[in-house]
């Protein structure tokens, strides 16, 4: 048993100095990999706290009023939110991007199924997110909160009670066309609702509709964003959203020069 324990101890002892050894000689023996990808550095922005904006975002709605906005009327303000009156469109076109924004359905629960806290965010004013009080409340699957309208159901119910506020981080990928306006690309949406995710990449079939099945019809690069009146009192605050650029590359060959700098 002695004799046994030695052994391995011995093997287990070479093992280990050869680990060392290739470490502390692959740095000399083998030459470090480059991609040969000139990168553009990377912008420097301050992250907000919390749910803040960071400082690259344009802020669509902070409280007060809704002076970025186009079609307000009928909505009532305070200090830190505004209660939907009409469907809203931003005065600015958005394509690729990221947006935040907090929305709680009425405390006062009144209706059922798509009567109870129905609004809308509608990405490029065609492609919707819905918002609706889904707690304790069903609908058709594809139309409950965090679905995207008749075409996904959202991969949990992930809403809080009614009254209290939630979050939205949408991620869009805006579609592209051809000149002739056949889709060249779709479009594709990441929902987290309340930190959870709910949509995951999806591959959007077109423009949601409540009449229709969904299809595209080709529109611009950037297009506003839309809010909905559906006829209940939805509360709103904390509205941004930060374009999405792609990082500019210039590729070069990888040559020996390069290497090791
Ligand atoms: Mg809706």
């Amino acid at each position: 048993m002695r004799r046994r324990l030695s052994r391995i101890v011995h093997r287990t002892g070479w093992v280990c100095a050869g680990v060392m050894l290739s470490l502390s000689t692959s740095a000399a023996f083998f030459e470090e990999w480059k991609s040969g990808v000139n990168w553009t550095e990377p912008a420097v922005i301050t992250p907000g706290d919390g749910t803040a904006p960071p400082s690259d975002a344009v802020v669509l709605f902070d409280g007060g009023d809704l002076e970025q906005w186009n079609g307000v009327k009928n909505w009532t303000f305070t200090e830190d939110y505004a209660v939907v009156g009409s469907n809203i469109s931003s005065k600015e076109g958005f394509g690729d991007c990221q947006l935040h924004l907090e929305f709680a359905t009425p405390a006062e629960v009144s209706g059922q199924g798509q009567g109870r806290g129905n609004s809308g965010v509608y990405l490029m004013g065609r492609y919707e997110v819905q918002i609706l009080d889904s707690y304790e409340n069903t609908t058709y699957f594809d139309g409950q909160c965090a679905s995207l309208y008749k075409q996904h159901p959202p991969l949990v119910n992930a809403c809080r009670k009614p009254g209290e506020w939630q979050t939205y981080d949408i991620l869009f990928t805006a579609p592209r066309f051809h000149a002739d306006g056949k889709l060249k690309t779709p479009a594709y949406v990441t929902v987290l609702q309340n930190g959870v995710l709910v949509q995951n990449h999806y591959e959007l079939q077109g423009g949601t509709y409540y009449e229709n099945p969904p299809s595209y019809e080709a529109h611009g690069l950037r297009e506003p964003l839309a809010l909905q009146f559906h006829g209940n009192p939805v509360r709103f605050r904390n509205i941004w959203i930060r374009d999405l650029l792609p990082v500019e590359e210039q590729k070069r060959d990888v040559v020996a020069a390069d290497r090791g700098q």
